[in-house]
Order: C-alpha cells, then structure tokens, then sequence
C-alpha cells in the first residue's frame, strides 16, 4: 500500500510539473509501466464523438502499424470495451478472453492486460492501457491503483488543455495588439509598463531597450506623454513627438490593471489644419486692401456730392455691409493668429483691471441701447498670469454678445470669484437664452445659432475666439443657459501661485 501511495504521489507531482499534454501522459504512462511492471502501455484520446484524437504508446511502433493497432481495439477490441461498459477491467489471460483481438503482425506478445477510462465531468476522455507478455500478471489490487492514477490523469490533462485554451488566446490577443499600426502602452498603478506594442516601442525610440516593468519616466523623457499618465490627467490629448510626427491619445482607467493608451498617428490632419490656416491668413490679408478700397470710396461719392437722400441711405447700406466685413475679416485673422501662437507671453495681472477694461469698452453702446450693466466683486486681488490685450478681448466678446442679443431695457451682470485655485469670471445676461441642443456647439468656429431668426449680424466666430483664447491661458469656459430667462457665461483661469 505504501508503494502504491508513493507512486501516486509521484505521478501527481509528475502531473503538475508539465503542462504539455502530450510530454505529461507519456510520463505517465512510463512510470505505471514501471511500477506495474507491465511490459508496455498505451492511453488513447477520445473527442466528443468518442474518435481518436491522439495516442500514445509506450513502445515504439510504426506510424501505419499503430493507426491500425487503435482502430481495432476500439471497435473490436479491449478499449472499445471499457468505453462501453464506462469501468476498467483485467484480462488474465488473453487467449481466454473474447475481448482482446489478435491481428496479424501484432508487434508484441499479449497475454496480459489491464484496462481503465480516463473520466472528466460523466464522459470517457481516454483508456489508459497496460499489457504483458505472460498470463496473469496483474494482480486485482492494481485495478483501483490504475483508476486512480486514470482520475488524476484525466484532471491534469484537462487543466492542461484548458491551459493550452488560453495561451492560444493570449497568444492570438498578443498578435493583434502587436500587428496594430496605432502604438498601444498600459501602465500598472504604480506607472510602470506592462505592455508596448511594436509601434508603440518604435514610437518611444526603444529600439531593443527592455520595457517590462520599467517605470514611464525611464522609458520616455517627452513631457506631454508623461502627462497623460499623471495623476488626473485629461483622458485625451496631443503628443508631439521629435520625429515632427502627432499622435493622438486616448486613455482608458482599466480597474485593477491600470491605464491603457492608445495612439493614433494625427500627423495628416495637423499638415492639412495648418495649410488651411496659413490660406485663411493669407486670404483674409489680401481681403483687407479691396474693401479700405471700397470705404474710401464711399467717402468720395459723398464728397463728390451732392447726394440725395436715397442715394445716402444706399451709401449707409454699403458701408454697413463693409464694416461688417472687416469685422469678419479681424476675427478670422486673430483666431488664426491665436490658433498659430506657440508660447504666449505672460505676465501677472490684476482681474479687476481686466474687467474694467472690457466694461469701459462696452459702456457707451450698452447706454445707447438701454441695457443696465451691474459688476460685482465677490473677491478682491485675484491674479492670474496672461496677456492682457487677449483677456480683454475674451471678455469683451462675451460683453459684446449678452449686449448685442439682449433686446432694450434688458441687463448684464458681470461677477468675480474665486473656487478651488481658479478664478471665475461670469457674464450674465437675462436676453433670449440659447436651445439646448445649440449648447453643445456653440463654441465652435462658425457656429451661429438660429441666424435666421435674428437680424442680428455675426460671424459665429466670437465665442471660437473666446476659447483659443482661455485655453491659451490653461483655463476653461462654459455656459450655462435657458431660453427666454438668460444665459451664463463662465471662464476660469487659474490663479497664480500666492507668495
Ligand atoms: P456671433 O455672435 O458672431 O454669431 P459667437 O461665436 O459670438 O458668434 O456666438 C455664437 C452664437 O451663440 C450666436 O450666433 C448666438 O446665437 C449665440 N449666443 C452667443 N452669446 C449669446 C447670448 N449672450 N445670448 C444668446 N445667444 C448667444
């Protein structure tokens, strides 16, 4: 008993040390031979159908001869036996057995066998099978001792498929990921790399360096793309790269792995973003030169004089239609400067100034037209770091709009605070409010919402102009709004550091 409990131990240790399937059983299969002390052994693989997948024999045997062997006994034979009747059994002696089928050219002498199935989850996955050249060799205390070594086998044999399963996935996985022309990187917790895919490595310039496990800031010393895996990073952002090429990044949060990015090769779109820039720009210059033109003669007609009523009303028509156009043409022309700026020079500056600047300019016209304008200094010695001539302009255009779409006897409430390291500057008017489903765009270039309903000229550039203008300066702008109550317009920048 004790041998038998030392062999099953080795064979369970035997089990768990491979995970190929075929190098497991063969091992199997010699040590029971062994310990046995049969002459050979064999075990069959049976699929679903109850076909053959595989087999191995213990004894080298001719590839034709060994098909031959295994068709046989499981239709006729000993094992097709076992898988009828689902229980193992001895054969003493094998010339007084009907069961044991004697072919021609047998490789071997047979007198002796012993049979069991190999059973995962109420089906037969195998037959594991001993023999011997002489009667009688197999004492029946070794039918328990094969089905157990058969249970065992039968569970290491599935893990070992079911391993195989999931490497083939992985590997397939493994595959994909690599072969992607967008660069792949995810990062554990701790910011170290678990994975580069093959653009990603060529991305980073790693050549052969060895990644895994490296932390980020090894790996890579481009400031935006550590950046992006900083605590509370934006999940999306531009990566410039030395090479000249952009990539676009995308993050995701995976819980319990980490960060996972993947970047896409934008380099076309900023090519073709700044081809169109550089043509408005151009354009919108050469545009500038026809239409002084246009005004100065608008003046001369009127010097040349004299003109009648109508031809002046006309004349008012024109330069209305020219002034209008100009405006047109300086918006396009900032945003396209703004847009072009690298670096903007900063300096630090007092918001209060700011706001009085922008109030001043509007003063006159919101007189003119009746509308109130209230400010309101929740806190004082707000600073931020910026360009002045920019900020003015930013707020003035959200002065210029709450005044230019809120109708006679209607008001304006400028407010300063401050939350959370950021200083918040409000416009608030109480004109016609804007649909929510204009919301969403309403900062884009271009965007006008319901032009055809107001007479009211614009270019829909002005709000564009307002968030190059804030985002230049790190900062966000928002609006809030309800048609017929009044809309909300909100920036925050953030404040300098105090000293
Ligand atoms: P423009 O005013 O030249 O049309 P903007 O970019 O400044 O362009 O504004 C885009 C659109 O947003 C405007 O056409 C208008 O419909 C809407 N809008 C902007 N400000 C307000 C406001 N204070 N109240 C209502 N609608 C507004």
């Amino acid at each position: 008993v004790q041998e038998q409990l030392n062999l099953l131990n080795r064979i369970s240790d035997e089990l768990n040390t491979d995970l190929d399937p075929g190098r497991m059983l063969q091992r199997v299969l010699d040590l029971t031979v062994e310990h046995l002390s049969a002459s050979t052994g064999s075990i069959l693989l049976l699929n679903q159908q109850n076909r053959v997948t595989d087999f191995i024999l213990q004894q080298k045997v001719p590839r034709d001869q060994a098909d031959r062997i295994v068709g046989t006994v499981l239709t006729e034979g000993f094992a097709g036996w076992v898988l009828n009747s689902g229980h193992g059994d001895i054969i003493a002696d094998t010339r007084h057995d009907q069961r044991w089928v004697v072919y021609d050219n047998q490789p071997y002498d047979v007198r002796s066998v012993l049979g069991v199935p190999l059973r995962r989850r109420q089906r037969i996955i195998g037959i594991l099978t001993l023999v011997h050249a002489e009667p009688h060799k197999f004492n029946p205390t070794a039918l328990p001792l094969l089905n157990a070594i058969a249970d065992q086998a039968a569970i290491a044999l599935e893990n070992a498929q079911l391993f195989r399963q999931t490497e083939q996935e992985r590997q397939k996985l493994e595959a994909i990921i690599h072969s992607t022309q967008d660069a792949v990187l995810v990062t554990s917790p701790a910011r170290t790399v678990l994975l580069l895919n093959l653009a990603a490595q060529e991305m980073m310039e790693l050549n052969d360096q060895p990644w895994e496990d490296q932390p980020l800031q090894i790996l890579t010393t481009n400031p935006e793309l550590l950046n992006l895996f900083a605590p509370d990073a934006p999940t999306t952002g531009e990566v410039p790269l030395p090479d000249g090429r952009t990539m676009w990044a995308k993050i995701t949060e995976i819980p319990g792995i980490g960060r996972v990015a993947v970047f896409r090769d934008i380099s076309n779109f900023k090519a073709l973003d700044k081809m169109k820039r550089d043509f408005v720009t151009a354009f919108t210059h050469d545009l500038r030169t026809p239409l002084a033109t246009v005004k100065g003669y608008v003046e001369l007609v009127r010097m040349d004089g004299p003109v009648t009523d109508r031809q002046e009303e006309d004349l008012v028509g024109v330069t209305k239609a020219a002034n209008l156009m100009k405006s047109l043409i300086e918006d396009l022309l900032q945003l396209s400067r703004l847009e072009q700026l690298e670096e903007l020079v900063r300096i630090p500056l007092d918001l209060e100034g700011i706001l009085e600047t922008s109030l001043t300019q509007i003063k006159p016209s919101a007189e003119a037209k009746g509308v109130k304008l209230a400010v309101e200094y929740r806190r004082g010695g707000l600073m931020v770091e910026g360009n002045a001539v920019l900020l003015v302009r930013a707020v003035g255009n959200l002065l210029d709009n709450a005044l230019k779409y809120t109708p006679v006897g209607g008001q304006i409430r400028v407010t300063l605070d401050r939350s959370d390291g950021q200083a918040l500057v409000a416009v608030i008017d109480n004109g016609p409010g804007i649909r929510a489903k204009d919301l969403p765009r309403i900062f884009e270039k271009f965007f006008r919402a319901r032009p055809e309903l107001d007479e009211i000229p614009g270019s829909g550039l002005g709000l564009a102009i307002v968030k190059t203008i804030v985002e230049q300066h790190g900062g966000r702008v928002w609006v809030e709004s309800e048609p017929s109550v009044g809309s909300t317009f909100t920036l925050a920048l953030p404040l300098l550091a105090e000293v």
